[in-house]
């Protein structure tokens, strides 16, 4: 597995690649990488011939007051893990590689980073959208994958690639679980016994949810309901929110139809948890 740090390294090696006739695939990240991490490594392969992985903690996409300094920073474990997963090249810029001197630009992409995480971390994805429009730049991919984990995320991509006619295809892996049902989330290291403890009832109550949609509920109030309840029952969560929205442009949905997806968002303590359930309900 080939490191590079800079553009210049980073564009010797891909280029090489890319005059062969190969195609790329790539995997931003923000590193401590986990197994939901390392499938995105898996699937990009499927797609491409050679896989480019970043490791970036993008101070833009922190709020004042969030938790960019003490972010989990694991360089020697991320490498190793990238190297056995099959990972081509390894990308770690330091932030004057991304955000030369003088760099101004912003992305915002509207309609997607509306409401839910966009209305509770002010500025969070015109950060995302800002590094991966950079981050697309620079290794100029055929494909890249996301995970549905960060759905609205997703969704946010997605109209970014689509919108400025990048020519990568978004391809989209699903979220890779702990045993007890809990999405695997490079923040999990900061969940005390209690709170590790209480974290599953999130995924419970969307599996609640999805229990009552497969029982016929089409009541997006009903059904967010259900979620309410299941976290409402676990002492050491607080729901932030839970909602019913389409799965391409985030608005909310009244009654389900569609694509769907149902992002949910608690506490535990000072960390928070976000997952989701996506479906099509006909
Ligand atoms: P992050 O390092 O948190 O910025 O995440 C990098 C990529 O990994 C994003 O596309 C995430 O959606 C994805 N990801 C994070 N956690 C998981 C998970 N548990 N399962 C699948 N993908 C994930």
């Amino acid at each position: 597995m080939i490191e590079a740090t800079t553009e210049r390294e980073l564009r010797h090696a891909v280029g090489k690649w890319r005059a062969a006739g190969e195609r790329i695939g790539f995997v931003p990240t923000m590193g401590a990488l986990h197994a939901g991490h390392l499938s995105l490594v898996e699937l990009a392969r499927k797609h491409a011939s050679r896989v480019v992985t970043s490791v970036f903690v993008n101070p833009m996409q922190f709020g004042a007051g969030e938790d960019f300094t003490r972010y989990p920073r694991t360089p020697e474990a991320d490498a190793a893990a990238l190297a056995a997963a099959g990972c081509d090249l390894l990308f770690v810029p330091a932030v004057d590689v991304l955000y030369p001197p003088g760099s101004s630009t912003r992305v915002r992409v509207e309609e997607p980073s509306r409401g839910l995480e966009g209305d509770c971390r002010p500025g969070h994805f015109e950060g995302v959208a800002t590094v991966v429009a950079a981050l697309f730049g620079l290794v100029r991919p055929e494909v890249a994958v996301f995970g549905e984990k960060d759905a609205q995320q997703l969704a946010v991509v997605r109209a970014l690639a689509r919108d400025l006619h990048f020519g990568i295809d978004i391809v989209a892996a699903p979220t890779v679980r702990e045993s007890d049902g809990l999405a695997m989330s490079s923040r999990n290291v900061y969940l005390s016994p209690d709170e590790r403890r209480a974290a599953p009832a999130l995924y419970q109550g969307l599996e609640a949810a999805r229990a009552a949609i497969a029982a016929g509920e089409r009541s997006s109030a009903a059904v967010t309901a259900i979620v309410r309840a299941r976290v409402a029952a676990e002492p050491g969560l607080e729901l932030e929110y839970a909602a019913l929205v389409a799965a391409d442009s985030f608005r909310p949905l009244e009654r389900l139809a569609g694509e769907v997806v149902l992002p949910v968002a608690a506490r535990a303590g000072t960390t928070r948890l976000i997952d989701n359930l996506r479906l099509r309900v006909d």
